[in-house]
């Protein structure tokens, strides 16, 4: 069992002075205003007793100290079975998993990788590192992910893969991708790391390409402090990736107590993604009338998300001209954990990529996204309607003057 703090807000009016209560409700705690979470978001992992049992058990037996044992291949089974893929490697963080899974499809010097203009800034650099060069697109301003109309215009005689992400609550049409790719011979890496357990267009995320990437980062939905994993279909990638970790002993692996206290979050995580989901519906049901924050679509069509970050696009111009960063210190101050999302690649000079079109989405959403972090969306419904009623407080303050 998860065991979950409650994080209630405080009272905002009281009955015997409600004038003064309403403009103490109204002052933003940055400006010594009451914050709406006075403790704080809450933090990641929770405490959670099935861990806790894993952890004991590791240290009765002695397997936290090995790295090859049975929890991985438990792991890397249970990994199969759920993202319907044959193989899988249980490595040492998703930015390795990226770059082994370049190598495991023999990309390298001279071939170039179709990438979003805004992405994970560790992808750009796994292309670099296995001696290819990316190639830009950009994305689409709804879904924080490109669409394959992007891609003809990145289309030439060097490409050889494209690396397309699912990232902060957006899905990428991986389908049309897939078909693009398969008509010209070009493979396909999808990064998964955001979205473990999402479904898109009727399969998991992550199972759609010849390669498919996952991280256990600290941070993540499912977490070992660090981790990560290539998923494939294709025997001869998996050998690939095999030969090029052995140095005379493995040299990316996940550990076995890694893999001992990812799989009783692996369990739990189709119930997770639901509960983080339903969390969503409700915050954005409660800012859809708000204007100058645009979230993420959700498109039913495209598939299920799972939400390691939710994203808005943030307008300063509706906000009085205020900035994106004042907006997240306020944001903040009101105990909300919003962060500013990746910088994106457009300023990157085109010795290191070439740019494909322009990539005006991608420099606005490397300028203005704001990103809602997950731990708080399994919290209780009155904690999703305090996140509203802080970014609403926010929004409205800045509006006023
Ligand atoms: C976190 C992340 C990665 C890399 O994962 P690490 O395990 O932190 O190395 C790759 N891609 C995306 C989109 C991510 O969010």
């Amino acid at each position: 069992m998860v065991i979950l703090t409650r994080v209630v807000a405080r009272p905002v009016t009281d009955p015997m002075n409600s004038v003064n209560a309403e403009n103490d409700a109204l002052r933003l705690a940055i400006a010594g205003g009451e914050p709406v979470f006075p403790d704080g978001p809450p933090t990641w992992p929770p405490a959670d007793d099935d861990i806790r049992r894993v952890l004991q058990a590791v240290w009765a037996d002695g397997s936290w100290g090995r790295y090859l044992g049975p929890h991985r291949t438990a792991l890397e089974e249970e990994l199969a079975r759920q993202f319907q893929t044959p193989y899988v490697v249980a490595v040492c963080s998703g930015t390795a998993a990226v770059e082994l899974a370049l190598r495991g499809l023999r990309i390298g010097p001279g071939d170039e990788v179709i990438l979003a203009g805004y992405d994970f800034p560790g992808n750009f650099r796994a292309i670099e590192a296995v001696g290819a060069t990316p190639v830009l697109v950009d994305i689409s301003p709804k879904t924080w992910a490109f669409e394959v109309e992007s891609l003809d215009a990145a289309h030439g005689p060097q490409v050889r893969a494209i690396l397309v992400s699912h990232l902060h609550g957006g899905l990428a049409p991986m389908r049309d991708i897939c078909v693009w790719a398969a008509q010209r011979n070009v493979a396909v890496v999808e990064d998964a790391c955001q979205a473990p357990g999402a479904n898109v267009q009727g399969r998991p995320a992550g199972c759609w390409g010849d390669a498919g990437v996952l991280s256990f980062g600290g941070s993540k939905l499912l977490t070992a402090g660090r981790g990560g994993a290539v998923l494939t279909r294709d025997a001869q990638v998996r050998q690939r990736i095999q030969v090029h970790s052995q140095r005379g002993n493995e040299a990316f692996p996940l550990s076995e107590l890694q893999a001992a206290v990812l799989l009783p979050q692996l369990k739990k995580l189709p119930a997770h993604n639901q509960a983080r989901r339903a969390a969503v519906d409700r915050l954005l049901e409660q800012l859809c009338d708000i204007r100058g924050l645009n979230s993420v679509q959700r498109d039913p069509g495209r598939g299920e998300a799972s939400f390691y970050k939710l994203a808005w696009l943030y307008d300063p111009n509706a906000c009085r001209g205020r900035s994106r960063a004042d907006f997240l210190a306020a944001v903040r101050a009101e105990g909300v954990a919003l962060d500013e999302g990746f910088r994106g690649f457009v300023l990157r000079s085109t010795r290191r990529c070439r740019i494909a079109g322009t990539l005006d989405a991608s420099r606005a959403a490397a300028e203005n996204t704001v990103l809602l972090h997950h731990p708080v969306l399994l919290h209780p419904p009155e904690s999703i309607d305090s996140v509203a009623q802080a970014i609403r407080k926010v929004v409205s303050a800045f509006q006023r003057n």
